[in-house]
Order: structure tokens, then sequence, then C-alpha cells
């Protein structure tokens, strides 16, 4: 299983001279199973990218499944722009976690309304699918693929996933509030001796004090859940505009000190799971 980032910023894309190493897009990251299932955590920004690389491949058609943590801008925004959604032949099933008060759909093509974009969702040319799941389903995709969605406490909910093949598992749980004396223990147990956790590091110690009702992590409490939850490697992921790559670069280095298992996720950087980690394209 190959796990590829494409967006880890949060909140709003930052490009710039002072994240250019790590990547100013936001949220999405590329998981691709050995049987050739594509799946995609989160649609902010780095989905375009994502959607270019898709195309130069020239496979003839794009089938892919799209699990959004929430609605935020920061994971949806990139959707109108995904070049593969405008390719008739494509099929892309989006998932997300079902409400009572607005359907997922509903959302979706709020962000398409001619005030704010000159197309809308229906006029994507590919085939899109629209699947609302609950707090605790499993989705089974092909044969040995299946995908587990756990609420986690952020402002108007958000989705951890758990990816799981055969005996590989990626833990993707992003735009996270610790409870304020511990961490999510529901949380640990979906996690539970993953190869690979991606983590909401938003803040660092002393912004997640300050800051409690953003409704983010620290990477303090990242690497502490990664140890409660005896994760194989911690992926640092969602940093805050504000973040520097100097900022962050320094923290990589002191962390792996101790932690050698932990380091920041980049856009580009490819993670071979069960295998050793794998340096930037
Ligand atoms: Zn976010
Ligand atoms: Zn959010």
């Amino acid at each position: 299983m190959e796990v590829t980032f494409w967006g880890v910023r949060g909140s709003i894309p930052t490009p710039g001279p002072e994240t250019v190493r790590i990547g100013g897009n936001t949220s999405c990251v590329e998981v691709r199973t050995p049987d050739g299932d594509l799946l995609i955590l989160d649609a902010g920004t780095g989905i375009r990218p994502l959607g270019l690389a898709l195309q130069a491949r020239c496979e003839e058609r794009v089938i892919g499944h799209i699990f959004l943590s929430h609605t935020h801008w920061d994971h949806i925004q990139g959707l109108p722009f995904f070049p593969p959604a405008r390719r008739r032949g494509n099929r892309f099933t989006i998932l997300g976690e079902k409400r009572v008060d607005e359907r997922l759909e509903r959302v979706l093509a709020w962000q398409y309304m001619d005030t704010y974009l000159p197309f809308a969702l229906k006029e994507m040319e590919a085939d899109i699918l629209i699947k609302e799941i609950r707090d605790g389903e499993t989705v089974v995709l092909g044969e040995h693929t299946l995908v587990t969605a756990q609420r986690i406490d952020h402002p108007g909910g958000s989705f951890a996933y758990r990816i799981r093949w055969h005996g590989l598992s990626v833990v993707y749980a992003t735009d996270l509030r610790h409870p304020p004396t511990g961490l999510d223990e529901q949380l640990i147990e979906l996690a539970h001796e993953a190869n690979l956790l991606i983590h909401d590091a938003h803040f660092s110690p002393e912004e997640a004090q300050r800051f409690p009702d953003w409704g983010h992590s620290s990477w303090g409490q990242a690497i502490a859940f990664a140890e409660a939850a005896h994760v194989g490697q911690l992926a640092l992921f969602h940093y805050s505009p504000s973040a520097t790559d100097d900022m962050l670069e320094g923290l990589e280095k002191e962390l792996q000190v101790e932690h050698p298992h932990i380091f920041l996720s980049r856009e580009g950087l490819t993670v071979r799971l069960g295998g050793a980690k794998a340096t930037p394209k």
C-alpha cells in the first residue's frame, strides 16, 4: 500500500518562499492499494496536482473513492479544480458523513453556486456519485480494502478513517481535538497498531492551550496519541498557515532524535507501508 501526500496544510493554502519545501496546498492524501484501488483522503487544493498526475499517467479511465473528513473549505475547495472530474468516462464516489440537517450532496453543490463559481457540480463530465456514510460504518472497496469511519471532535464534526488492506493499515485523523485531559480513547482503538498514522498537528503545545475552540491538536498530542495507539509511523499533518518550513524542519530534527518513526508529511512524499520510508519525488 502506498500513501502520497499532495496537500498537507490546514485552513488556507499558503504558497510562498517560507512554505515551498513542505508545501502550501490544503489537505489531500492519495492511497493506492496493491490491488490498484485509488482512495483520496480529502479534496483540499492538493487534489489539483494529484488530478494532473493521474491524467499524466494516461490511464484510460480513472476510478476512485474520495473520502471527506468533513466539509470545511480546506477539505473540499479543490474539488471543482480536480481535472479528472471533468472527463467523461472517469468515475468518482465521494463519501462523507451523513448528517441529519443537510444532505452531503447539497453541501458540496453549494460551493459550485454561480455566486462563487462559473460552473455547477452537475456539469462535471465524470460520473460522480455522492454517498453518505455513518459513524462506525465500514465500506468495502474491491475485494480486500476496508475503510472504517469514526466521528472525532471538531467544530461541526469530522471523520477519521482507517484503511485496511490485508494486514496493512493507515489511519487518517485530521481536524481533531482531544479531550482537555487526555486522548480520544475510541480513536486509540481505531488506530491501534496501524502501520501509519496521519495526525492533525496544527498547533504547537502552547497554541493548542490558547485556542481550545479551534478543534485541532498539537504535535505533542499527535506524539502522545501515536504512542498510546502503538502505531508504526507517525506523519504530522495539517500544519498551521503560519508554520514555516524552517520551524517545521527544526521540529522534525529535534523529534527524530528520540522518535525516529515520526516525520513531517510533505507535498510529493510517498510512503510505502510495510517498507522503508520513501524520499520525496
Ligand atoms: Zn482543516
Ligand atoms: Zn475543519
